[in-house]
């Protein structure tokens, strides 16, 4: 991908900013489900379901740290694409695509051109994460 240093700069900035702003989030998040199991705590006082409610927020609180996780990682691996010079290619084995600019202006973590992207999303569909989330009990 011929991306010139003033553009590689531009997405490495970017990147990073990214970076800042999902780590804030995560502190709120962790913040908000300690608040959240706090409130638990005090309607169990009231003979209500304290242990459901902290059990709720307890997950609540794993799935959003963990998409947060997961989105760092894609961050950090771009970042390394970035420095190896295959940033904006897309990583689908059967593919070699560039993932054009103004995808990653919006993802800079983009790892798949569109339409490999929309193949792993219809995939993920129709195994787990589907099926994952409606055997959820807050999500049931
Ligand atoms: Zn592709």
């Amino acid at each position: 991908m011929a991306l010139s240093a003033r553009e590689k700069d531009d997405f490495r900035a970017l990147l990073l900013s990214e970076r800042t702003k999902i780590l804030a989030k995560r502190k709120g998040h962790f913040r908000s489900a300690k608040e959240k199991i706090d409130i638990g705590i005090i309607r169990s006082a009231i003979g209500n379901h304290a242990t459901e409610a902290i059990i709720g927020s307890t997950l609540v609180e794993e799935s959003l740290s963990q998409d947060c996780i997961i989105k760092l990682e894609e961050i950090d691996e771009a970042l390394k694409r970035l420095d190896a010079d295959t940033y904006g290619i897309c990583l689908a084995l059967d593919c070699d695509l560039e993932i054009p600019v103004e995808r990653l202006k919006l993802l800079p973590g983009a790892e798949l051109c569109i339409a490999c992207q929309k193949k792993k999303e219809a995939k993920e569909n129709k195994c787990c994460r589907s099926q994952r989330l409606s055997s959820h009990p807050i999500y049931a």
